[in-house]
């Protein structure tokens, strides 16, 4: 058996796993910020926290995931103010697209998602803690800040060398969108830029900084201490940094024991983000008639660590290699027949836990998938050697097993991944047969048709499937 090992973000090596309660994993992930669709570049991070979180489930452990979403910061505020709608509004539209992405791109659920505005008194309470413990001030505008040169431990995590305030050389600079540190704001004072956005403080009214959000969030729900926290190596500094300093000096305790960070997707050498406009939404991706399954296949198949340039040819070969895997798994299913499982050959075996090693050792992905398919070189050649349906029903659950680990082997898995839009439709056409609608359900199939969809009706209900 192997060893379930990370590379821990705080310590810069790989360690061995080990959760604070047997079993049991609490798991934190920055989320989105709701003010427009998420880019792929966002999703290569939430893709990386799926797959970290199907592994530990994989393991047997107990997962309890939170993911913030981000409802007030200068952008929501903004851009809710350009488009003349209340925040509320204006967030709920991106929360509401932000899942159905998720499913798209079949991430599970994390077991909670809390919003920013909902959790305003948790903020202020620790904000009342940073008083206390001395780290917080109150600067002239009402707003109050962390005073950094309070807290000694601040820069543990970015290897800051603090007598010249900037990022220390052990860590590569240009990871980091900033790379000098300074006070940050725990509490901003109301401008006139925020309209009606504002929260009554012992401060004076105002809206809580950015960093307190997840700080205050990740230990009502996790404990003011937990085991892993996650995001895109952007948020390490100051994001991250920021939110260990407003833990740590609050609690006295060590706030999160193994970090996580994934690279970023790149376009052409430089990192996918909304303010350089080198992006592509996953709804601009979907519309070029890829599918969620490719995406995140091509998310996922390259090391969390390793950096990851976006192209549309890497995705006709993830489309390809799809092909490939799904043509041995079905062939698998077809020669089992109705036949129940046998024994798995000792190949077969070897490779089962070879992919477990691998993807405990740091999720190494590439040698995971290298097991998966010489398991379909192996699987086809011993069924063109005549290999019993035994044999190739224990292969397609083999695959089965695999697929709870990487949610993406599965071919019915591109079925229930269909996009938003065609998942309206095929779930109206759903409803239309429940109600004996023939002429509304054959409008329905004609619409999904238009949209290169075909639809299967089968006693178990419509299946639904790229033309
Ligand atoms: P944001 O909405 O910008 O706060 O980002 C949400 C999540 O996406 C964070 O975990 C970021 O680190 C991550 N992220 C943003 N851009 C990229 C990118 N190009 N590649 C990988 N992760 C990213
Ligand atoms: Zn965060």
């Amino acid at each position: 058996m192997s060893t379930l090992c990370f590379h821990n973000s705080l310590t810069r090596r790989k360690e061995p796993f080990v959760s604070r309660v047997p079993g049991e994993v609490g798991m934190y992930t920055c989320g989105p910020t709701v003010y427009n669709f998420a880019h792929i570049g966002n999703f290569r991070a939430y893709v990386f926290e799926d797959l970290l979180r199907r592994h530990l489930r994989f393991k047997g452990y107990r997962v309890r995931q939170v993911m913030n979403l981000t409802d007030v910061d200068d952008k929501t505020i903004r851009d809710s103010r350009a488009a003349g709608l209340p925040l509320a509004d204006f967030t709920a539209i991106y929360k509401k697209a932000f899942f159905e992405d998720l499913k798209v791109l079949n991430i599970e659920p994390a077991e909670v998602y809390p919003a920013a505005t909902d959790h305003i008194p948790e903020m202020i309470a620790l904000i009342e803690r940073l008083f206390a413990a001395g780290v917080a001030y109150r600067a002239g505008d009402g707003s109050v800040y962390f005073a950094v040169g309070e807290f000694p431990p601040y820069g543990a995590l970015a290897r800051l060398d603090r007598e010249n305030m900037r990022a220390g050389d052990r860590v590569a600079r240009d990871e980091y969108e900033k790379a000098s540190y300074g006070d940050f704001a725990l509490w901003k004072a109301w401008e006139e830029s925020d309209g009606d956005v504002a929260w009554d403080s012992p401060w004076g009214r105002g809206r809580p900084g950015w960093h307190i959000e997840c700080s205050a969030m990740s230990m009502k729900y996790l404990g003011e201490s937990f085991d892993i926290h996650t995001g895109g190596i952007d948020n390490l500094f100051p994001h991250h940094e920021n939110e260990i300093a407003q833990a740590e000096a609050a609690t006295g305790k060590k706030f999160v024991s193994t970090w996580l960070h994934c690279a970023h997707l790149n376009v052409d050498g430089e990192k996918m983000s909304k303010s350089k406009g080198n992006f592509h939404t996953l709804r601009d991706i979907l519309a070029r008639g890829y599918a969620g399954r490719e995406i995140r296949y091509l998310l996922l198949a390259t090391h969390y660590r390793a950096g990851l340039n976006f192209s549309f040819a890497g995705l006709d070969a993830a489309r390809t290699a799809l092909r490939r895997l799904d043509e041995s798994v079905r062939r698998f299913r077809e020669a089992a027949g109705g036949a129940a499982a046998g024994e798995l050959p000792d190949w077969a075996k070897e490779r089962e836990a070879a992919f477990e090693a691998a993807m405990d050792d740091d999720l190494n992905i590439s040698a995971a998938l290298g097991e998966v398919f010489d398991t379909v070189r192996a699987g086809n050649a011993a069924l063109d050697a005549g290999a019993p349906a035994e044999t190739a029903a224990a292969l397609a659950d083999l695959f089965r097993r695999w697929d709870r680990d990487l949610g993406v082997l599965e071919p019915a898995g591109a079925e229930a991944a269909l996009p938003p839009e065609v998942q309206q439709l095929a779930d109206a056409r759903a409803a239309a047969r429940k109600a004996k609608d023939w002429a509304e359900s054959d409008r329905l199939r004609g619409e999904l048709a238009k949209a290169g969809y075909a639809v299967k009706d089968t006693p178990k209900g419509q299946v639904v499937s790229r033309a």
